[in-house]
């Protein structure tokens, strides 16, 4: 006899609020779990769990245990007043359901393959040659798995249902089960004489070359779907999809930030003071860029439009072209001879000439500003 003692919402692991929906799904899967036919050693447990169940399926025995008394005192014993069938649909998910044998048909599957490309054929498309190597239809047998003369044959442990029924004694009396049959593995038929190159599984694997265009503006993680050039699937079954994942090579120049190439143009102190031009070597070619006379460490220059091409959308991304102003290290003699008397001239050669500023406008707060805002 149950303690009343015992919290049957703890037993199957549900809220003392679950619905009647909830507690049967939480006994369905635990049923499952320590049915004796599968856990012989969890009998203990399982009638618990069937215990918990029954009182809190049952309005009545629910409100009673909620108020702290014991369903079993008034109603006698175990399973009283109870369908025997209800638990037999909790557990197998309604009753006389039947699934017949299972096809040998079924739909391949998905396969995902990497390409590696640079970064200007990311910026502007590119078509792929390339090898898949995946299962595809046995030409022998065109997927049935049988030899070429033979056939399948109806399954005689099943005669062709594809499962088999046991009958098992259980602590609720004799129990009818059914499983997928052994003989068949649920097919209903069976394969007598194999085919030697698929060896019934009506498949075979092949290396096959393969044409793939990439659009431009595909990025590291891209993936391009190529309807049924997956995996072909058992039986003669439908093909899968291929997926091409691009992965982007880094290049030594330019870094991408969404449809954005950054690149750093290091320069003299010399010629950022005087102004320089520098040729840049961008995805579309040379392209001379100026850097004005005052240029500072940390400023950038936008190029439009030879950045990557959008991939949904009209139009490319910028170019950033990001200025590192280098002071010269070693001066000999007549150089800093030079410097000198420049420095006298602007008067930037006494002591603190050095201007103490805010990091708000120092050079950190502009370099971080051109990454935060590339445009
Ligand atoms: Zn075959
Ligand atoms: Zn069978």
């Amino acid at each position: 006899m149950a303690s009343s003692q015992t919290d049957y919402y703890a037993v199957l692991g549900v809220s003392r609020d679950a619905s009647d929906a909830d507690i049967k799904k939480a006994y369905r899967r635990l049923a499952r779990q320590l049915h004796p036919d599968v856990n012989p050693g969890e009998e203990e447990r399982f009638k618990e769990v069937t215990k918990a169940y029954e009182v809190l399926a049952d309005p009545a025995k629910r409100e009673l245990h909620d108020l702290g008394g014991d369903p079993f005192s008034t109603g006698g014993g175990f399973g009283s007043g109870f369908g025997f069938s209800d638990i037999m649909d909790a557990f197998f998910g309604g009753a006389g359901a039947s699934r017949g044998p299972r096809s040998r048909q079924r739909r391949g599957q998905d396969a995902l393959i990497q390409v590696e490309i640079g970064l200007d054929e990311a910026a502007f498309g590119v078509t792929r040659e390339l090898q898949v190597e995946t299962a595809t239809t046995c030409p022998t047998c065109q997927g049935v798995g049988a030899a070429v003369g033979t056939s399948t044959r109806r399954c005689d442990v099943c005669h062709g249902r594809g499962e088999v029924q046991q009958v098992t004694r259980s602590f609720l009396g004799q129990v009818m089960t059914s499983r997928p049959c052994p003989a068949c593995q649920g097919f209903g038929t069976v394969i007598p004489h194999p085919c030697a190159d698929c060896g019934g599984d009506g498949r075979v694997r092949t290396r096959r070359s393969l044409k793939v265009k990439i659009p431009a503006g595909v990025d590291t993680g891209t993936r391009i779907q190529l309807a049924g050039e997956g995996e072909s699937g058992p039986g003669g079954g439908p093909p899968g999809d291929l997926y091409v994942e691009i992965v982007e090579r880094p290049h030594p120049t330019y870094s991408r930030q969404g449809d954005d190439l950054h690149c750093t143009v290091a320069v003299p102190m010399t010629a950022a003071a005087l102004g320089t031009t520098v040729t840049l070597d961008t995805l579309d070619g040379p392209r001379p860029v100026e850097l004005r006379a005052g240029v500072q460490s940390g400023q950038t220059i936008t190029l439009p439009d030879l950045g990557v091409t959008h991939l949904r959308r009209q139009g490319r991304g910028v170019l950033v072209v990001h200025v590192e102003v280098h002071t010269p290290t070693r001066l000999d003699d007549e150089q800093e001879e030079l410097l000198r008397r420049l420095a006298g001239l602007r008067g930037e050669d006494g002591p603190d000439v050095g201007q103490v500023t805010g990091e708000q406008q120092g050079f950190f707060h502009r370099l971080r500003d051109a990454f935060n805002n590339p445009r």
